[in-house]
């Protein structure tokens, strides 16, 4: 097991954890190890083919803090590099280790610390379920979350995702204070923490555990809102879009969840198709139990049908709509066809000319899954919306996949790359410069997930010529 740089833990080392974790929390076994230091990385065939040899040395779990403290003192007394891991339900094998070493799995760290005033204080591991269900018990919700929300932990969201269902009203993560305050673990021999707040606290956001362990974090809430799931169906791509854009931007409909997908995409997702005629595009829709009948007045007078629609429950059960959106999309595509991959791109307000030369150019290559996002207010117009896209696209090749994008790029359509493991290369709207500075100062060895964080000066592990090089490099 040698990849470029690999580290290996050493006995002695892996005693030392034993001793303070506890030997069933320290993992060694070849398959426990590679299980835990992968994610969703195949979901690109690029990541797949860099990747798959990259692994941790061994594992540790560690479900407290004091614990957390005593493993990163011995990591970093060993110079031995650490990367921490939530649900790995990351798709750019953020949390793969690129030089061996320690897979810190954090899922144990998982309490919910409070929910008071419209805020929830929890620690890193806790999902993002068992946040949505205690706060709907309390009278609030989540701002937004991944569709990944059974499984993902919030630390892990807020260190490799972005937004999600919700983000149509609250934006992402990094919009409007959705992000009170982050505690930060450093990487010392003696580590301490750093408390980061409000706007401060982004400088660790979408930073994939490169710039700090967080161990405990804020985020503000909403009040709890009934949802009603609702299908709506059309043959007319153009007519769906009309309806779906006027319900996005209408202030008077409180919704969660704004969601279209182009005939074929329907067709991949085997559990629902009931509810759905074949060979139609679809919206999926998630707005307030008290505005459905006036959405579906709107749909039916516009030549729409609504094939179904889903009464709020709580707690919410399947089939939940949500479980076909956002990444979930890609998910069940790639089970019915695995050539296919994805982009992550951002239209703009001429949305549907930029689908059409996308067709044009790249003909039964790309199929078109839009999530409308609140977007920043224009012109004085608070009911904008942004339309994200995360288009399906059948892979032939890495140089076609680069042609897309920058087609996409010509045509004046934004591309978060997912086809990179390196922060800094992803396209997203990060401070680097400001991230980097805390790297610094919370990693000063650069021991955190070494080499995710590419322009960062300080890896030791670096072997010249050895990182993995992705479509852009
Ligand atoms: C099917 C599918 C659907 C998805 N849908 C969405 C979506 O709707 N929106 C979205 O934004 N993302 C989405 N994602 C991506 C991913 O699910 C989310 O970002 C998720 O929230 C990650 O949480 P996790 O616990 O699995 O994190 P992990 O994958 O475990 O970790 C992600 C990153 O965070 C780091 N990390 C984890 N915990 C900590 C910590 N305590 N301190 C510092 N760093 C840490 C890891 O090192 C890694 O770099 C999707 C992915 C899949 C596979």
């Amino acid at each position: 097991m040698s990849s470029p740089g690999f580290v290996t833990v050493s006995p002695d080392l892996l005693d030392a954890l034993s001793a303070v974790a506890g030997t069933e929390n320290v993992i060694t076994d070849p398959a426990g190890v590679e299980t835990l230091s992968k994610d969703y990385y195949w979901y690109s065939p690029v990541l797949r083919r860099r990747l798959e040899e990259r692994r941790a040395s061994a594992v540790v779990k560690v479900s407290s803090l004091d614990v957390l403290r005593d493993v990163v003192s011995l990591a970093v007394k060993a110079g031995v590099p650490i990367t921490p891991r939530g649900a790995a339900t990351g798709n750019y094998g953020q949390c793969i280790p690129l030089y061996g070493g320690l897979v810190l799995d954090l899922s144990g760290l998982d309490a919910i610390v409070s929910i008071a005033d419209g805020v929830v204080t929890a620690e890193p591991g806790a999902r993002l379920s068992s946040i949505e269900n205690a706060a709907r018990a309390k009278g609030w919700e989540l701002r937004c979350y991944p569709s990944t929300w059974i499984k993902a932990s919030v630390g892990g969201f807020i260190s490799g995702g972005s937004g999600g269902i919700g983000s149509i009203t609250w934006g992402g993560l990094r919009d409007d204070g959705n992000i009170k305050q982050i505690k930060l673990l450093t990487v010392e021999e003696s580590p301490r923490i750093i408390v980061l707040e409000e706007a401060e606290s982004l400088l660790a956001f979408h930073a994939y555990g490169t710039n700090g362990i967080i161990v405990e974090l804020q985020l503000r809430l909403a009040p709890a809102v009934p949802w009603e799931q609702m299908i709506i169906a059309s043959t007319s791509w153009d007519a769906l879009l009309d309806f779906t854009q006027a319900v996005a931007e209408d202030p008077l409909i409180p919704k969660r969840l704004v969601t279209v997908l182009e005939d074929p995409i329907p067709s991949y997702f085997k559990p629902i198709k009931k509810f759905y005629p074949a060979e139609h595009h679809l919206t999926f829709l998630e707005v307030a139990t008290p505005k459905a009948a006036e959405v579906k007045a709107r749909a039916e007078a516009a030549g729409l049908t609504v094939s179904h629609q889903i009464p709020h429950h709580e707690p919410r059960r399947a089939p939940m709509l949500s479980d076909y959106t956002w990444n979930h999309t890609t998910l069940w595509a790639i089970k019915a066809d695995e050539r296919i991959t994805y982009l992550q791109s951002g239209f703009g307000d001429n949305y549907r000319e930029q689908i059409r030369l996308l067709h044009q150019r790249f003909p039964g290559e790309m199929m078109f899954h839009l999530e409308f996002v609140r977007g920043a207010p224009r012109n004085g117009a608070m009911n904008r919306v942004s339309i994200g896209s995360i288009p399906l696209v059948v892979f032939q090749s890495e140089e076609r996949l680069k042609e897309i994008i920058h087609y996409c790029t010509e045509i004046g359509v934004f591309t978060a790359n997912p086809h990179t493991c390196y922060v800094d290369e992803a396209g997203r709207a990060n401070d680097f410069e400001q991230q980097r500075a805390l790297k610094l100062k919370v990693d000063p060895k650069g021991l955190l997930n070494p080499g995710k964080m590419k322009t960062h000066p300080v890896n030791p592990f670096v072997v010249p010529g050895s990182m993995p090089q992705f479509l852009f490099a």
